[in-house]
């Protein structure tokens, strides 16, 4: 399908979704472009998936069904100027920051604007609304340090609340499936361009073990506190290969495509690791469809 265009003017293409995760895995999908509330809620009138920065998905090569919801436009842009009747000296509370702004950009240049409250987030390669969604962070920080307000909309209506009205945690904020974050303001706390850089370079290190390679992320969550990673490795598993997928020989955590992977590979590869690791391991990243879905 060539772009269309919708009645509310969102752009709409049948496009494969491989160009949208960082796994650069995935069949293909209708994709809205939103860039307005009127166009989101034309997009939200039929069944919709909502994606980020596709750096937590594994989507089926056969795509999904769904409309897949891409905030563009304004709702991609960021405003960080700060708000008079809200800012002190030592603390900043910005403008709207869209939830389709690549988090890693923001990073950089709160960064270079010596404002604090994100840095823990540096090499997250998500969108503003899929990082807050998830509560994205490292050891360093996470993004529900540097919320004020956070939009929310689904079908049945908007409304802007603090963190404090949402029940978030460790790498959950709280809201339900599908409630899209549109935008959110930051809260920041006045620094300096070297104090804030010199935390970067902190979370930066502990990076410095994973594989360069396209990927989803960590594939399996820690059970019971024991590395997954480990546990991978010890099963001799690293370096194992199915088609364009490998484990990486970097961190056994992490699967990575080595060119032409399919979706089918990376989930031939999560068996075999499934069946060789003696404990149950939860996946880290989103499988679309899920499973028990269409
Ligand atoms: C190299 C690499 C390193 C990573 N390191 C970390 C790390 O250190 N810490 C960490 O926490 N994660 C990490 N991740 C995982 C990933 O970046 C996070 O889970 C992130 O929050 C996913 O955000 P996204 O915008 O890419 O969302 P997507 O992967 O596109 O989507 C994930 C989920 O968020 C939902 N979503 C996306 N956008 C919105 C929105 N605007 N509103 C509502 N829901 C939305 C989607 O519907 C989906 O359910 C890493 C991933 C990679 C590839």
């Amino acid at each position: 399908m060539t772009a269309a265009v919708s009645r509310t003017g969102t752009r709409v293409e049948r496009l494969p979704l491989s160009r949208f995760t960082t796994l650069g895995v995935g069949g293909e999908a209708e994709v809205w472009f939103v860039e307005s509330p009127e166009g989101l809620a034309e997009a939200m009138e039929r069944p919709y998936r909502v994606l980020g920065g596709g750096s937590n998905l594994v989507v089926s090569d056969a795509g999904v069904p769904e409309r897949v919801i891409r905030l563009s436009g304004p709702l991609a842009e960021r405003d960080l100027t700060p708000d008079p009747a809200l800012s002190t000296p030592e603390c900043v509370v910005t403008g709207w920051v869209g939830g389709g702004v690549p988090l890693p950009g923001l990073v950089r240049q709160l960064q270079k604007l010596g404002l604090s409250g994100l840095e823990g987030t540096v090499g997250i390669p998500a969108q503003v609304g899929g990082a807050v969604w998830m509560n994205a962070g490292t050891r360093y920080g996470e993004m529900f340090d540097g919320l004020h307000t956070v939009e929310i909309v689904t079908p049945e209506g908007t409304r802007q609340v603090t963190p404090d009205e949402l029940p978030w945690g460790y790498r959950q904020s709280g809201i339900p499936r599908n409630h899209v974050v549109t935008r959110v303001r930051l809260s920041l706390t006045v620094s300096t361009p070297g104090a804030v850089l010199a935390r970067m370079d902190l979370a930066d290190q502990a990076r410095k073990g994973q594989p360069k390679m396209k990927t989803p992320g960590c594939a399996f969550k820690n059970p019971g506190g024991v590395s997954a990673g480990k546990l991978i490795d010890d099963a001799g598993l690293k370096g194992t290969r199915v088609g364009g997928a490998l484990i990486a020989p970097e961190h056994a955590n992490f699967i990575v495509n080595l060119g032409g992977a399919t979706a089918a590979d990376v989930h031939a590869l999560l068996d075999i690791i499934r069946a060789r690791v003696g404990v149950p391991l939860e996946l880290e990243y989103e499988l679309w469809p899920g499973q028990g879905e269409p």
